[in-house]
């Protein structure tokens, strides 16, 4: 099946399993004769908490529903609809409230029933969730601590939800419906078992080593990995993986990274990383020999996955690392097709792994162009931003079908990608990963 055939499948599956409790409410016996807005807000209420449940499956990281879109869109997606679902939750309770005013007292956790009570805290707990995940950076608080919240909140939210609705019990009064709906609380939550036990049991059977962190330029490191008694992992070039560093895979610190080596050597599998915070500091100080685990390969940022005639790369600082990948694995593989690379970096200095890029000229049909922002007084080539201008005098003028891939810091990403929809490039032809997913 094609990745648009797989990716329109998974979206009607989503449509169904977000709709069935409608369905399941329609469904004899129903409770007496209620007034529409009743109806109505009951049906937001199931509509918004089955949302909240298949949160839990879309961050399972399962490689057949990430794989047609990638996991950044997924992810977005995931921060869109929660926000579309906390609406759907808030208008629940409040259609009820403004239809009938004495159910305010239900905002009193010590008044009203334990059906109201579980509602009212599920409702905290999704509300503090969404807070703490939009302004994170602003509370100060470092991705570990957000993320393991972020996770408890969630399954609050979810157990407390499914809480209420069993005691409010209207629509679940046959001993089916009761069994249906627990079926499918503890299969989204199961999704959360998989990702947080089964997953690592697996890693721990796949183990790595590190072999080498070499130190490319400042705070700027490659990290090599070699597969431990078993074959390593086939990747697509562009792909990444979640990289933990330890002796067990049961940990919540570990980070996406893309693949910066050919995807012909599974035997070797090399980052290249930018230090940023905590984690990628610390990655001097990390000795030979420590263990690694990945789960990967994710994502559909690839050549593999997009054929083209030929293509036009545009890198940012580290967005460079799939660049690399894309254009060691075509070297390996004797691939000619033509490609252009755009690369920007603050200065000379500064840009990583271009005396590899630079002998990579030799095997490939490769034409590269350096933009530094703050270049040396003898510099001849490209300055400042990739602007549109910058792009209408580098891009190649053959007729030939050409895919462009982006990746970078977030503002150089959204400008180039406007100033290549300005130059004409059809937005199917571009593609993107985003080093921020959160
Ligand atoms: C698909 C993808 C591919 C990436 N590829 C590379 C690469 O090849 N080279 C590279 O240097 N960087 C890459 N990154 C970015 C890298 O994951 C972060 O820089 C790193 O996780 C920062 O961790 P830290 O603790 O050092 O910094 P922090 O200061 O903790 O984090 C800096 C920012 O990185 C993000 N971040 C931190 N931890 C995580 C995490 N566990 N998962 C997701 N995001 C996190 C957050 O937005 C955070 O604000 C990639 C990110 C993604 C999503």
């Amino acid at each position: 099946m094609n990745r648009f055939m797989a990716g329109t499948l998974w979206i009607l599956l989503y449509l169904v399993v977000v709709l069935a409790p409608l369905f399941l409410m329609m469904v004899s016996p129903t409770p007496p004769g209620r007034s529409f807005w009743v109806e109505f807000s009951v049906a937001l209420g199931f509509v918004g908490l089955t949302q909240i449940g298949v949160q839990f499956l879309l961050i399972a990281r399962y490689r057949r529903i990430t794989a047609p879109y990638g996991i950044d869109i997924i992810l977005q997606y995931h921060r869109q609809i929660a926000l579309m679902a906390l609406v759907l939750l808030l208008a629940h309770p409040a259609i009820l409230m403004i239809y009938n005013p004495a159910l305010l007292e239900l905002l009193n956790p010590f008044g009203g029933t334990w059906a109201s009570r579980f509602g009212l805290a599920s409702t905290v707990a999704l509300v503090l969730l969404v807070v703490l995940s939009l302004f994170r950076q602003q509370l100060g608080l470092n991705y570990e601590r957000w993320r393991l919240t972020h996770t408890l909140l969630g399954i609050a939210a979810l157990v407390f939800a499914h809480a209420h609705v069993s005691l409010a019990g209207e629509y679940l009064n046959t001993f089916w419906k009761q069994v249906l709906w627990k079926v499918f609380g503890a299969a989204m939550l199961s999704s959360l078992v998989y990702l947080r036990l089964i997953k690592p049991a697996l890693q721990q059977r796949k183990r790595y080593r590190v072999v080498e962190v070499k130190e490319e330029r400042v705070d700027n490191f490659t990290l090599a990995l070699e597969p431990v008694g078993h074959q390593g992992l086939r990747f697509a070039p562009g792909q990444f993986a979640w990289l933990k560093l330890g002796k067990t895979p049961y940990t919540i610190a570990e980070h996406p990274f893309s693949f910066s080596s050919s995807a012909e050597s599974a035997g070797r599998l090399e980052f290249g990383i930018k230090a940023l915070g905590d984690f990628t500091r610390n990655l001097k100080n990390v000795p030979v020999g420590t263990d690694a685990y990945l789960d990967g390969p994710h994502g559909a940022f690839s050549i593999d996955l997009i054929p083209a005639a030929g293509y036009v790369l545009i890198a940012g600082g580290i967005g460079i690392t799939p660049m690399l990948s894309f254009l060691k694995t075509m070297a390996d593989r004797e691939d000619v097709r033509p490609v252009l690379l755009i690369y920007g970096d603050k200065r000379w200095e500064s840009m990583a792994y271009r005396e590899e890029l630079d002998a990579l000229t030799e095997r490939l049909n490769l034409k590269i162009v350096y933009v530094l922002e703050q270049p040396p007084e003898d510099w001849r080539g490209e300055t400042g931003f990739i602007t549109t201008e910058l792009l209408a005098r580098n891009l190649p003028q053959e007729k030939i079908k050409r895919e462009f891939f982006v990746c970078g810091p977030p503002v150089m990403m959204d400008a180039v990608q406007q100033a290549l929809i300005e130059l004409g490039v059809p937005l199917e032809h571009i593609h993107t990963e985003r080093f921020s997913l959160v």
